[in-house]
């Protein structure tokens, strides 16, 4: 017999995974959340979602949600009411801050919580601490986007909409799996493919949309800075540049022209291991399209010279005129479904809520007014592989996280326990147990994002609602809730009061945030805004038209090829390069989609490895192997694959009984400090 459902209600709301930022409508009976549907009037996602966004939902009152505060005891976690655990932490925090100073803080924010939250969040490590030690996973992720990006133009986002896919006449996707890690637009750009559009893909992996793709320059991982002064240096001596762009709208071309006229290809070539012939092809169609657009994903980031690719990138849409005007554009696919709003909101050391340099005397003045205190900190903070380093010198005593398994996330996981091991207090905000709460001193239950009200800014800059479908699981609160309520206890109150109330918090930030002025829960809508907003509330699709950057002026760097220390000072030992990824089925460290049946369909991380390489070693198909760098190793079944060329292996990082994080190294991109998962350098044998 089969049974119509009717919902008692349906929600419409924004998907907690990916920087898509799919809109979702929610089904609700009897208080359960039972199924979710893509509406077709949502201009992000068009009525499509993917199978993370549609059905990895049942986490949300999964038994194992943590439903009560916790303080570990004799090293047993005991329940406590909500009030101990503030009192607790709050005295401990005011102790620590006492003795060793607010310097000796620090804050870990997550782009998995809303606007609101995070903006919360770096005010309480600023304002009621009194540091500016605040950071989050971007540090991960896409900081060098962010700054990169801002070098070039002056604004560290996404210069145009991923509708403009449609008016493309070339797509250059650079260091991304979207069909993976960002599927509706993945999707999206698949179909571009398809039906004939000039497409370029750079990327270590042959993946779906390299092979459909025009061309595919398969580089060896962390030589991104090698292939795009190939490619620069084709249209330079093609004369293929838009000068009347560079005339009127940039700076430093000389220099830079300079800069890749005089480079070796034929070292270039054999560096990239791709032929220059098909470089010089690559370099012709992305230069002689009408309207190119770029995408660049964590292939680009996470990097040693990540910051550096991302600069390059910004170049090459320059010299060709490919900025200001629908399809074209510098396009990251931001990870995390909020990773852009936790930076807009300040979840920087050096940055506050708006992108305001917080080592200006001017700025911090401003901020001071804003939130009606006396002083703000002066120096910048430091960066989560910072906070690790002075935990073990001694000089950061109390870590407070919210949202985030720094732990399994990080690299080099023996560094980040040794680190924690050190502090004194560890508080952490959390939906489930993980490998970074399992350390901490206080554990707070968040409540996920069915249950409260907020804001999350996809990678196209729109702020979209996040509504409340259900209420709040157990003896859970919003993390926007516990900071208010940990601020007072910290002796700072939110000016509107001790009750969270997401739309009261956008009022502040539209008045603290310039480029945010227009910005009202009322104004947001069912398709969200995109900033900057407007006084009146007039959003923009598109940035940077006419040649309007924001710094005034767009500015070309020019840099040469360096090899990672990862390979130089362990190439030789370890002669395999592990790069790591995502599959569709889950977000990254799994915390979440593990709980849902995508763990059915996905249950295993797998090392992809070339058959002539595991045969060499005489390794089967489906043989569990010991992988090993100089960090530690792991054990994980291998996969036969001729995605990966030979010297090269990939893996995912979603199941905790790998761990593969283990065996990652510290090295990072030279100006942000993310790390280059990209390039591990390891080695592998039989057990
Ligand atoms: Fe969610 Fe991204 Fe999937 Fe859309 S594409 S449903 S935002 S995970």
């Amino acid at each position: 017999e089969t049974k119509t459902l009717i919902a008692d209600k349906t929600v419409r709301t924004t998907c907690t995974y990916c920087g898509v930022g799919c809109q979702l409508d929610v089904s609700v009976i009897d208080g359960k959340i039972k199924g979710i549907q893509a509406p077709e009037t949502a201009e992000v996602n068009e009525g499509h979602t993917c199978l993370k966004g549609r059905f990895a939902f049942e986490f949300y009152d999964h038994p194992d949600r943590l439903r009560e505060p916790m303080i570990k005891k004799n090293g047993k976690f005991e329940e406590v009411t909500w009030d101990e655990a503030y009192d607790f932490i709050a005295t401990k925090l005011i102790d620590i801050k006492n003795k060793y100073g607010p310097d000796s803080i620090g804050g870990i924010s997550s782009s998995r919580a809303t606007n609101e939250e995070n903006y919360l969040m770096q005010k309480m490590i600023r304002v009621a601490v009194g540091t500016n030690n605040i950071d989050g996973c971007a540090r991960v992720c896409h900081a060098p986007t962010a700054w990169g990006m801002q070098q070039s133009f002056g604004t560290g986002a996404a210069t145009n909409s991923v509708e403009d896919l449609k008016q493309a006449d070339a797509i250059f996707l650079f260091g991304a799996n979207p069909i993976k890690g960002h599927p509706v637009t993945g999707a999206k750009i698949k179909q571009a493919f398809m039906k004939g559009v000039t497409s370029i893909v750079v990327d270590p992996i042959k993946t779906k949309l390299a092979e459909l793709a025009t061309y595919h320059l398969q580089i060896r991982p962390g030589t991104n800075v090698a292939i795009l002064n190939m490619l620069a240096h084709y249209i330079v001596m093609d004369d293929l540049v838009n000068k009347h762009f560079i005339e009127s709208y940039t700076e430093k071309y000389d220099e830079f022209k300079s800069h890749v006229e005089h480079l070796n290809m034929d070292e270039l070539a054999l560096l990239t291991g791709v032929s220059k012939e098909l470089v010089r092809k690559a370099a012709h169609a992305y230069a002689t399209a009408d309207r190119a657009m770029e995408f660049h994903g964590l292939g680009v980031t996470e990097h040693f010279q990540g910051s550096k690719t991302v600069m390059l990138l910004s170049n090459l849409a320059m010299m060709t005129g490919n900025i200001g005007k629908n399809g074209v554009g510098l396009n990251p696919l931001r990870g995390q479904n909020n990773v852009q709003g936790a930076a807009d909101m300040g979840v920087q050391p050096h940055q506050g809520a708006g992108y305001l340099d917080v080592s200006k005397k001017d700025i911090q003045q401003y901020f001071a007014d804003k939130y009606g205190i006396e002083k703000m900190p002066t120096t910048n903070g430091l960066k989560i592989p910072e906070m690790l380093d002075a935990a073990i010198d001694g000089k950061i005593k109390a870590l407070y996280i919210m949202g985030e398994d720094t732990i399994m996330t990080d690299p080099n996981t023996n560094h980040s326990i040794k680190a924690f091991e050190q502090v004194e207090l560890i508080v952490v905000q959390e939906l489930f147990m993980t490998a970074t709460t399992e350390m901490a001193d206080v554990v707070l239950p968040a409540s996920s994002y069915f249950e409260k009200n907020g804001t999350f800014t996809n990678g196209e800059r729109r702020v979209q609602r996040v509504n409340k479908v259900v209420e709040p699981i157990g003896n859970t609160k919003p993390d926007g809730q516990i900071i208010i309520d940990m601020m007072a206890r910290l002796g700072y109150e939110q000016p509107t009061g001790l009750t969270y109330d997401a739309a009261n918090v956008i009022e502040e930030i539209a008045d603290v945030i310039p480029f945010m002025k227009g910005l009202s829960w009322k104004r947001l809508g069912e398709n969200g805004l995109q900033w900057p907003i407007k006084e009146d509330g007039t959003d923009t699709k598109m940035l940077h038209v006419n040649g309007q950057f924001k710094k005034g002026i767009g500015t070309f760097h020019h840099f040469d090829f360096e090899e990672t220390p990862e390979i130089v000072s362990h190439g030789k030992k370890y002669p395999f390069i592990l790069t790591t990824g995502r599959e569709l089925e889950h977000y990254n460290s799994g915390t979440m989609t593990r709980r849902t049946d995508n763990q059915k369909i996905l249950s295993d991380d797998v090392l992809e490895v070339h058959p002539k390489d595991a045969i060499k070693k005489g390794i089967k198909d489906n043989e569990t192997v010991r992988i090993f760098s100089d960090r530690g190793s792991v054990e994980i079944p291998v996969k036969y694959s001729r995605n990966v060329k030979r010297g090269i292996l990939r893996t995912t990082f979603h199941q905790p009984e790998v761990f593969i994080n283990i065996i990652t190294g510290s090295v990072g991109d030279k100006e942000t400090m993310t790390p280059e998962y990209k390039v591990v350098a390891v080695d592998f044998e039989r057990l």
